[in-house]
């Protein structure tokens, strides 16, 4: 484990995968109320997980929230034995594409079926592009696709801390782009970088290669400059994606605070409090049934 910055640790965590040592990084968010855990490992995991929690402070019974950055097996095979661990209701979010693979509709992308059964979770609550989860603060979903299509990334804008999960790798500190043989869309994922190029990033947790804690902004870009020569990318919040016309400024908090009520256990239970949120403006200020 290692402390990040107030309220963030990252998780250390190894595990062989197909004759490979693969180290993961799962990264931990907390405040008074809530602890996130951004992706969940592999199977067999929860005792190593309950550990590194306790070494930041935070019981594993503290957890309240799970966000899965994508259907990847290295970050979601573990959500549902540590959902049983928890043993009291636990937020699972993920991104409304790698939502179908991550509940097991759709077959994950690269999971081979020789490694055993398929690991499946249920998602409670689907999230797009720039929605701002009420918890620690707020957690701003980046949609970085191109590892897979539903892949997200996440800030913490109080801190200026972005989990880039698989959107980039991480070597010695820097920051190396993604990983070309599991991604496969790579020039979707390259497109990705232009969008984290646009947040004011203090620190980077990738899930592979862990901690980047220096001249982050300036990193990020050059590889996004690399990739698609906007490496006079201004940092701001008003960018607009250009694939999706999409604007990056963040959607107040409040806002899906009202839509989904902030306190977990006052949340109907599955299927009734399962609502889609999406990313047009229209569906904004109106509630949805519950
Ligand atoms: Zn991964």
């Amino acid at each position: 484990m290692k402390q990040v910055t107030d309220g963030i640790a990252m998780l250390d965590l190894s595990t062989d995968m197909g004759g490979y040592q693969v180290e993961i990084h799962p990264t931990l968010i907390w405040d008074d109320k809530d602890a996130v855990l951004v992706d969940a490992g592999l199977s067999g995991m929860v005792p190593t997980i309950r550990y590194e929690m306790e070494a930041a402070g935070v019981p594993l019974e503290r957890l309240t929230w799970i966000v899965l950055t994508n259907q990847d097996v290295d970050h979601m095979a573990g959500a549902e034995e540590l959902l049983a661990a928890v043993g009291h209701r636990v937020l699972v979010i993920a991104h409304v594409k790698d939502t179908p693979y991550i509940e097991g509709e759709k077959p994950l992308m690269k999971h081979n079926a020789s490694r055993g059964p398929v690991p499946k979770v249920r998602v409670d609550i689907m999230v797009n592009h720039a929605d701002v989860l009420p918890v620690a603060g707020g957690l701003t979903v980046i949609y970085t696709p191109g590892h897979t299509p539903g892949h997200m990334s996440i800030y913490h804008r109080n801190t200026k801390t972005l989990i880039v999960a698989d959107a980039s790798e991480c070597r010695n500190g820097k920051l190396t782009g993604p990983n070309k043989e599991c991604t496969p869309d790579m020039a979707e994922a390259l497109r990705s970088l232009t969008n984290l190029a646009t947040y004011d990033v203090k620190r980077a947790v990738c899930y592979h290669g862990g901690l980047c804690d220096r001249n982050v902004n300036e990193q990020i870009r050059k590889l996004a400059g690399q990739a698609y020569g906007v490496a006079n990318s201004r940092c701001g919040c008003n960018f607009t994606d250009p694939r999706t016309g999409h604007s990056t400024a963040a959607r107040p908090l409040s806002l899906l605070i009202g839509r989904w009520g902030h306190t977990v256990p006052t949340l109907p239970s599955r299927p009734q409090q399962r609502r889609r949120v999406d990313c047009e403006a229209n569906h904004l200020g109106s509630d949805v049934d519950v």
